[in-house]
């Protein structure tokens, strides 16, 4: 079934303790004023996750790393794999941000890999896709997102694709402060969920849930979730603080 997702992404942020802090204090307002339909998901650092699985109602709340090991294990320094990840508790995996395109060279060949150890090892992928200020300046943004998905999670069996999250985040509304309107972020969901449609059929489509991802805040989280096509939202700068977190979580 489709379901609302709110989801914050932390990136680099929050050392342990303040970490914890935050995860206590979003535990708190979510079993005291969350929307009981919305799933809640603390995208921690990895050096986290262990710590915020114990910390909040993992019946309520689920933990998110943000990346995952291209390998499944090995001689590769300083990665963590989609396996160790779930043996932290950990239910989701951000895969494909737009920060780590371009940051970290993340390619769709790494991400087909990443994405394929989420799944194997029972993870769920948000994945992520939008395009940059230029393409959107030219109008060719549908294009753009369809290329990527097509390079990408339209290659699963439709089987896999049911097990995924799609997150739309426009790069030019990302930690920017400007969020992409309320018809801009419809029309592109619908222009999504279409393309999913014609690659795995209507009940698919019907069933996926595509968030919204770019300077969401408590103040348009409500118009943006409004949308029929936008279910929920990947959070940034909002997810650092609980109680903007909770009013998007609220927006629905
Ligand atoms: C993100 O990076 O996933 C994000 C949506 O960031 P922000 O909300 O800060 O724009």
């Amino acid at each position: 079934m489709r379901q609302k997702i709110v989801a914050g992404n932390w990136k680099c942020n929050t050392n342990l303790q303040e970490g914890v802090e935050l995860a206590k204090a979003v535990d708190t307002l979510v079993a005291n004023e969350g929307a009981d339909d919305v799933v809640v998901v603390l995208g921690t650092p990895f050096t986290h996750i262990t710590k915020v699985v114990e910390t909040v109602n993992t019946d309520r709340i689920g933990v998110a790393a943000q990346n995952c090991a291209a390998e499944a294990k090995g001689a590769y320094t300083g990665e963590v794999s989609a396996e160790m990840v779930k043996s932290t508790g950990a239910e989701y995996v951000i895969l494909g941000h737009s920060e780590r395109r371009e940051y970290y060279g993340e390619t769709s060949e790494t991400l087909n890999k990443k994405v394929a150890l989420a799944l194997e090892n029972g993870l769920t992928p948000i994945y992520c896709c939008g395009e940059a200020l230029e393409i959107r300046e030219a109008g060719t943004q549908n294009e753009f997102v369809k290329k990527q998905l097509d390079e990408t999670v339209f290659q699963l069996s439709a089987n896999d694709f049911k097990k995924i999250v799609i997150a739309y985040e426009p790069i030019w509304a990302i930690g920017t402060g400007v969020t992409a309107s309320s018809e801009q972020a419809q029309e592109i969901h619908a222009f999504i969920r279409s393309a999913i449609a014609e690659k795995f059929g209507n009940e698919i489509a019907e069933e996926t849930s595509i968030l919204y991802g770019g300077s969401c805040k408590p103040t348009n989280a409500k118009e943006l979730f409004a949308n029929k096509d936008v279910d929920g939202g990947l959070i940034g700068g909002a997810a650092l603080k609980a109680e903007d977190f909770i009013g998007i979580i609220n927006g629905f």
